[in-house]
């Protein structure tokens, strides 16, 4: 490793991004800080594996410490950032501490939106954090358990009613998996109620799931979720959502487990510089993903706006922000040792991967497209491939086989002091 000089490159953001421009900088001479508000790096494509009971959160999450430990000149500081001095150089903390800079990346992700109805959050949670998984985790199965002591038909149904808004890949995924804990896993375990008679309901504002993907894969995940006994409501905003259920359509659901995965907005990394963002919060940043108006500082991954030719955007998925990262790495590095800028970010489309449920999932590589259990194994394979660690590979892998061939899931603990008000509210 050379030598580090007096340049600092301060990262706040641990992430996918974040993480790779550490990496990739800490070759160099240069002294790194990574600034986090949690202590650990999330494989997010796996949480809603830990929020259905699939995976320890301890399989999905590791300390960013223990990651960057081999790199003697990178740092890693607990704190969340809440503003930056661009004029002083500093990033401001929550506490007033600063952290001074020479170069700053930001890649502080993005968090859930809810279109501008912040009320519906506590009725229905996002996925994002491991908070949030232990959160979802918590109301699944407190549901079952609770329809166990239920005696009024109409209360057990509505406590069986899973409701999740928006069939992106997250949305697919749980509805998928929540279908399969229902009918598979948990049939034997209770006494009082048939578990598969719960309802499973995947709500899209838009005319068809997983937009993302071409529409004869997308209407085979709809087929492969169909045989997992989800019902699919396509074309349907939602325009309410309490504790008693959802209003689509006009038509009400009682359901007591709604889940979100509708929509996200970037971190206010572009409120932080007052810099010209997109309507998700995005910075729009220059091509080589410096911000306008601010050369010593960058944004990457799902915090920034990359555009990707033709009035497209870089998608807000790991493998962009990590190869965003890594760009950024090599411009800071070029700018030190005072060689001509590299050519402006290009994104490569490694692909793109959805499952649905434990046996079914499609891949568009873009020169193949695959659906059915060789895509399963596919995005498993692929899945495992980029996990972090040997333990933690070989970890997922037992557990999914252990899950492929018994259909049980040995996360299924509740956790957590906060008690889900899943009964109905007196009339
Ligand atoms: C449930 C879910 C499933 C997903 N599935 C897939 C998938 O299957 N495939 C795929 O490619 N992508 C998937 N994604 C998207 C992917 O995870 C993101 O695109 C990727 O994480 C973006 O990387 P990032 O570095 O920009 O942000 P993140 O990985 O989100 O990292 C941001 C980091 O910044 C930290 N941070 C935020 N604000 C502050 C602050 N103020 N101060 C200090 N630290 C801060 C956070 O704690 C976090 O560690 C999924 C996302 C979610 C939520």
């Amino acid at each position: 490793m050379a030598a580090s000089d007096d340049h600092h490159v301060v990262i706040v953001g641990g992430g996918f991004g974040g993480l790779e421009a550490a990496r990739h900088l800490a070759a160099g001479p240069f002294r790194i800080t990574v600034l986090d508000r949690r202590n650990h790096h999330l494989f997010q494509p796996l949480l809603y594996q830990a929020a259905t009971a699939s995976l320890a959160l301890s399989e999905i999450a590791w300390p960013i410490r223990s990651l960057l430990r081999r790199y003697r000149n990178a740092t890693t500081l607990l704190g969340a950032a809440t503003g930056v001095d661009a004029a002083g150089k500093a990033v401001l903390l929550e506490d007033g501490r600063r952290v001074s800079y020479d170069t700053l990346i930001l890649a502080t992700g993005a968090r859930h939106a809810y279109f501008g109805h912040d009320e519906w959050e506590p009725h229905a949670p996002g996925l994002k954090t491991l908070e949030d998984a232990t959160t979802i985790r918590r109301r699944i199965l407190s549901a079952f358990e609770r329809a166990e002591w239920q005696t009024n038909a109409e209360e057990r149904r509505r406590l069986l009613t899973f409701a999740i808004i928006g069939a992106g890949p997250t949305g697919v995924e749980l509805a998928g998996t929540i279908a399969e804990l229902a009918h598979e896993t948990l049939r034997r375990d209770f006494r009082h109620i048939d578990t598969r008679e719960a309802r499973v309901v995947l709500v899209e504002a838009g005319p068809r799931i997983l937009s993302a993907f071409t529409e004869d894969l997308s209407a085979y995940a709809e087929q492969a979720l169909a045989r997992l006994g989800v019902e699919v409501r396509t074309g349907h905003a939602v325009s309410e959502c309490s504790a008693d259920g959802i209003a689509l359509g006009g038509e009400f659901l009682p359901a007591a487990t709604i889940l979100w995965a509708a929509g996200v907005a970037a971190s206010p990394a572009a409120e932080w510089l007052q810099a010209p963002a997109d309507r998700a919060g995005r910075v729009i940043v220059a091509p080589d993903l410096s911000v306008p108006g601010f050369p010593d500082i960058f944004a990457i991954g799902d915090t920034a706006h990359v555009s990707a030719g033709e009035g497209r955007t870089v998608p807000g998925i790991a493998p962009a922000a990590k190869q965003e990262g890594r760009y950024v790495a090599g411009v800071i590095r070029v700018r030190r040792e005072g060689k001509p800028p590299p050519k402006p970010f290009a994104y490569r489309n490694d692909g793109n991967l959805a499952t649905i449920g434990k046996r079914a999932a499609i891949v568009d590589l873009g020169w193949i497209k695959l659906k059915g259990r060789l895509a399963w194994w596919t995005w498993g394979i692929a899945h495992v491939y980029f996990l972090i660690g040997l333990r933690n590979r070989l970890a997922v892998a037992l557990s999914w086989l252990w899950i492929y061939s018994t259909g049980q899931r040995s996360a299924r603990l509740i956790t957590g002091t906060g008690v889900e008000r899943q009964e109905r509210r007196p009339q």
